[in-house]
Formats: C-alpha cells, sequence, structure tokens
C-alpha cells in the first residue's frame, strides 16, 4: 500500500478558496456582506443550520442571516461565503450563554430568525454533504469550536476580541495575539508479514467494535514516532516502515488525523488495558466472516479509519446480515 491509495472519504478535498488575503480587508468584508449573492453559514455552539432537506447545510443571505460574530470563510466561484456564531437560546433559568458576547445574546432574544431552524452536528451531516458544503462546514466547524474554546488570553486571563474576519483573537489588555490551533493525532493501520490487519477495541466502545489503532502526536516528537510509539504502548506490538496514507481534519473538537500504514516486526500482543482493551491480527478472511455474522462492528462512520481498513482489505468492506 501507497500513499495516495485511500479510498474517498469526508473533509479530504479542499472546495473553497479561503481568501486569506482578504480577512484583513474591512472594505471587501463590507462589501461582500451587502452582497445578496453572499452566502452565510450560521452556526449555534457547535451545531450547523440545515436545510429543511435531508443532508444540506442552510446557506442564508446577509439580510436573513441572524445576528452573532461574523467570519469570513471564503468564496467559490465567486460567491463569498461567511459564517455566523450565534449564542445558544437563553435557558429557562436566564443562563445558556456559551461564550458568545452578551449584546448579541440580548439581540438574539428580541428577534431570532434562526427559530424553527434545525441544528446538527457535523458527525450527524458530513456523510451526506457535497465537496463544496463539506470544505465549508468543516471550516466552520473547526473556527467556532476555537472561539467558543478560546475567549480568554493564555497569556492574562482577560477575555479576547475576534480579529481579521475571525481568523485571529486579539488580548486588548497585553496585546497578544492569538491563532486558531489543531492537535495532530496519528491513525494507523498495522499489518505483519502475513498481511493480517491488527485492529484494537476501545474501552468506551460496545462489545465488538474494533478500530485502527490512533493517539496524539506528543510535543516534540514526529507523527511517525508517534505511530511507532502508540502502537508498542497500546498493543506491545513493535513497527517499522511507516508511511503517510493521507489526513483528515477531525474538528471534535481541534484534532488532525494523520493516517499512516505501518509493518509490524512482531505480533505478540499485550494491550494497555486501558484504552485498548483487547487487540487482534484479523485475516480479510476473518473480517468477512465476522463482520457478517455480526460479532464485528467496524468504523463506519465519517473517519478516515474507514478508508485505511477499506485500503487493506481491498474491496468495499462486508456488510453486517443480522
Ligand atoms: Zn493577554
Amino acid at each position: 500500500m501507497t500513499s495516495g491509495s485511500l479510498p474517498p472519504f469526508p473533509f479530504r478535498n479542499a472546495a473553497h478558496d479561503r481568501l486569506c488575503e482578504r480577512r484583513g480587508d474591512e472594505e471587501f468584508l463590507d462589501t461582500a456582506w451587502t452582497d445578496s449573492a453572499t452566502r452565510v453559514l450560521v452556526m449555534r455552539g457547535w451545531d450547523l443550520a440545515l436545510g429543511d432537506g435531508e443532508g444540506s447545510l442552510r446557506l442564508v443571505s446577509p439580510q436573513d442571516a441572524p445576528p452573532g460574530e461574523r467570519m469570513l470563510l471564503g468564496a467559490v466561484d465567486g460567491t463569498a461565503y461567511f459564517l455566523v456564531i450565534v449564542a445558544d437560546p437563553p435557558s429557562p433559568e436566564g443562563g445558556g450563554n456559551d461564550g458568545a458576547n452578551a449584546e448579541t445574546v440580548a439581540t438574539g432574544k428580541i428577534d431570532d430568525p434562526t427559530q424553527g431552524w434545525p441544528f446538527g452536528s457535523l458527525r450527524q451531516v458530513a456523510g451526506r454533504l457535497d465537496d463544496v458544503q463539506a470544505s465549508l462546514a468543516v471550516h466552520a466547524v473547526s473556527l467556532t469550536g476555537w472561539h467558543l474554546r478560546h475567549p480568554r488570553c493564555s497569556l492574562c486571563g482577560a477575555e479576547t476580541e475576534v480579529a481579521s474576519a475571525g481568523e485571529s483573537r486579539t488580548c486588548p489588555s497585553c496585546g497578544a495575539q492569538h491563532f486558531p490551533r489543531t492537535d495532530p493525532a496519528v491513525i494507523m493501520l498495522v499489518v505483519d508479514a502475513d498481511d493480517r490487519c491488527l485492529l484494537g477495541h476501545n474501552s468506551a466502545r460496545a462489545p465488538g467494535w474494533y478500530s485502527t489503532l490512533a493517539g496524539f502526536v506528543e510535543p516534540g516528537e514526529s507523527p511517525e514516532q508517534a505511530v511507532v510509539r502508540e502502537v508498542k504502548e497500546e498493543t506491545g506490538v513493535d513497527v517499522a516502515d511507516v508511511g503517510y496514507a493521507g489526513s483528515q481534519p477531525w474538528p471534535f473538537p481541534s484534532s488532525l488525523m494523520l493516517g499512516f500504514f505501518a509493518t509490524a516486526s512482531t505480533t505478540d500482543i499485550v494491550v494497555d488495558g486501558t484504552e485498548i482493551t483487547e487487540a487482534r491480527w484479523f485475516t480479510r478472511a476473518d473480517v468477512k466472516h465476522e463482520v457478517e455474522s455480526g460479532e464485528l462492528v467496524l468504523p463506519t462512520t465519517i473517519s478516515i479509519a474507514g478508508a485505511l481498513i477499506t485500503s487493506w482489505y481491498g474491496d468495499d468492506l462486508p456488510a453486517s446480515r443480522s
């Protein structure tokens, strides 16, 4: 298996121009915002505003957009796209402010055009979005998540302000600039000399669920080193020949999944017993038989894990008959 051999998975294709050079251009931003052709993607907390039909985002004109924090996502074929983050609806007790500014919340109480709109998580809809909407949505969710989770300066503790159309936050107290962060994680498909595949059962999952091993890259560590370390820690298996397979933004909340293939130099398994409670070597026949019988459940989600396993399996993964 080589780099670039993965089957399709969500968020793989960048389909919008991020217009990085326009983020500080107030004239452009104001002009684009008055153009009725401009489209606005709306988020409330971590959820996206959805269309009335299945599997699409609700993209409205600036005139129909609710009040909230406005950010530039970019453009597709000459149409500008913005993100507006609205506050959570106030709870009956009067709480519910998730970090957006109080003025926005107050405005939203008076006239909330999002009332009645369906909202849903990116996980729910990712598999049904086309490339353009998936590209905009993963950008919007990543950006929103960072803003919601970083309202204060990490140096002095003061409340920070959105800058450069959402590209960063600045601290009015100490002047620090803060940029969105992404946490690199490795996810790897390990095979042995007999071309069996190593999959692990995560303790947080239901019995019978197995997937590729994964873990965060530590400070000062390369992704390749992280692959070797994580496989050893979680299963006791030594690996060599670590090769890059592909990547996937994974904003749940802020990861970048770096996919790898790796070859095992040992096969004895000793699981860590905490994160990974079971791990096994699977032949393709094992996978087919056990998935069809319902004993084995593989990741059928939107994650790159499914693409890595499918790439090794060599065909569409079998479906359960139970
Ligand atoms: Zn500060």
